[in-house]
């Protein structure tokens, strides 16, 4: 069993040299916080199981308040602030939550939806004035610590329950494989209602006793100048191809970083290339969601492969399984199972839907992939973004990593689009980088030494930009539903 997350908490905070918060706050002040908000939770009536809804601007209280609901056993539910009211009332309704906590600005519309809501300035007022002891109660590493609400690009987005031992399981096995130790100095520019910034930056952090440089958002010009003081980055692949196209980013500017982790969505084989060459570090590519915590990583001694998301974590398995749920050849495509102490306890009061996503005690993450003979995974795309063209099966970020390499392609997205032949038709969208302009016929005749004929997208459409949600991950679906008549009006 691993340490629970609050145990740690304790541990550091009774180091006194030790910052949590660069120039804010240390891992005591951080303990005290915790306890203040814990305490103040608890005579607003809030008990153990009960949820609390959180939908606020990302501030260092949204930390505090996570960790306060951990000690407490209140099960923590952040929401992503971009949501309208409209859509956050189906988490008010799905979550039932003992409490809102939300932005003064919004207050008013989600009491109105008949929820018991503050505002989180009134939240921290009334800390401000409570006991920072708080007397925990005992918790079990089955205790629920979250839900999080996964994307929902398709249908209803469900609520992922996860567990404490969920959460510190995946934090000790990062630190461990990531080297983390208490000299790091996170840069964190994540948002904190998704796993990546809220669980994999923050709990590495804690679980090392490291400190955050904490950004309120992902800027260029305000990361290029947290690096000297940093030692890690954790990015969505957009945070490195952004900085890219920045001038200022050189191996001088890296000189002090020791780590650049990307995650929660395909880094483009081109992108780690012209980083390395770029700074002279290779970024380390992890693989993970929602449900799962991470699954795997690139090492950090060895190889990190382009285009691969490396092997397994310790005390995780992964194997990739055919149409008939039986593991397949290595290097043979299907579906990717996980299961460990990291999976998830299953989606908020959907048994059935969670009892679907299960096969014989693994989770079916809905990716495709394919390990290779050293095995290190490969991510070929979602399962339902399979194009299936003419009968065969084509894989689009095989067709993504072909199209990005050419010269003038800043970005690709490829898609099954409909067509009275094929059933459906490879499609790719494009962004040109600046200044280039592509050329359909050029583009597809470069395409012909690397990939299959069947392979070769039908059309190419340049695009100014693609749907994304708040993680940088390109909204398939939409590109789809915008593109379905492509072939039925000519
Ligand atoms: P989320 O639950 O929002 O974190 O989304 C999880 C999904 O993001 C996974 O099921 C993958 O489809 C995708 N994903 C996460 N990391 C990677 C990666 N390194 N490469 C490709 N896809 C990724």
């Amino acid at each position: 069993m691993s340490t629970d997350v609050i145990v740690k908490l304790k541990d550091m905070a009774a180091r006194s040299d030790r910052v949590w918060i660069q120039g804010r706050s240390s891992y005591a002040d951080l303990l005290a916080e915790t306890g203040r908000l814990a305490n103040t939770l608890a005579a607003m009536g809030l008990v153990k199981g009960d949820r609390l809804l959180l939908q606020v601007e990302k501030c260092e209280a949204v930390l505090s308040l996570y960790l306060a609901c951990l000690r407490l056993g209140v099960v923590f539910l952040p929401v992503n602030p971009g949501y309208t009211v409209a859509e956050t009332q189906h988490f008010l309704t799905d979550a039932d939550p003992a409490l809102a906590v939300t932005d003064p600005d919004r207050a008013a519309a989600i009491a109105a939806t008949g929820a018991r809501v503050l505002a989180l300035p009134e939240v921290l007022a009334q800390a401000a004035s409570a006991a920072p002891e708080f007397a925990d109660p005992a918790h079990g590493p089955d205790d629920l610590a979250a839900i999080l609400y996964t994307s929902g690009t398709t249908g209803r987005s469900k609520g992922v329950m996860l567990g404490r031992e969920n959460l510190a399981s995946n934090a000790e096995a990062l630190v461990d494989l990531w080297r983390f130790t208490e000299t790091d100095v996170l840069l964190h520019a994540l948002p904190v209602f998704h796993t990546h910034g809220l669980f994999v930056a923050t709990n590495c952090a804690l679980y090392s006793g490291a400190s955050l440089i904490f950004q309120p958002g992902f800027a260029p010009e305000a990361v290029l100048a947290a690096f000297p003081q940093a030692t890690v980055m954790m990015g969505v692949p957009t945070f490195y191809t952004r900085l890219l196209a920045d001038p200022r980013l050189t191996r001088d500017a890296c000189r002090g970083m020791r780590l650049f982790i990307s995650g929660s969505a395909p880094l483009s084989p081109a992108t780690h290339a012209e980083w390395q060459e770029r700074t002279g570090h290779a970024i380390l590519e992890r693989y993970g969601m929602t449900e799962t915590n991470m699954i795997t990583s690139n090492p950090y001694a060895g190889a990190r492969r382009a285009g691969t998301v490396g092997r397994p974590l310790p005390g995780v398995e992964v194997r990739v399984t055919g149409p008939d749920g039986a593991p397949v050849p290595v290097g043979e495509a299907g579906a990717i199972e996980v299961r460990g102490p990291n999976v998830f306890h299953g989606y908020w009061r959907l048994p059935e839907k969670t009892a679907e996503e299960f096969r014989d005690g693994w989770f079916v993450t809905g990716d495709l992939g394919a390990f290779d003979s050293q095995g290190y995974l490969s991510i070929l795309g979602r399962a339902k973004d399979l194009v299936i063209s003419g009968g065969l099966n084509v894989y689009p970020t095989e067709v993504e990593s072909a199209l990005d390499a050419l010269p003038g392609v800043a970005a690709s997205a490829v898609i099954g689009v409909p067509h009275p032949d094929f059933g459906e038709a490879v499609v790719a969208c494009l962004i040109a980088a600046p200044g280039a302009a592509l050329e359909e016929s050029a583009l597809r005749a470069a395409l012909r030494d690397r990939l299959a004929a069947f392979k070769i997208p039908k059309r190419m459409l340049v695009l100014p930009e693609f749907p994304r949600n708040a993680m940088g991950k390109v909204q398939k679906a939409e590109l789809r539903r915008q593109h379905a008549g492509l072939f039925s009006e000519s």
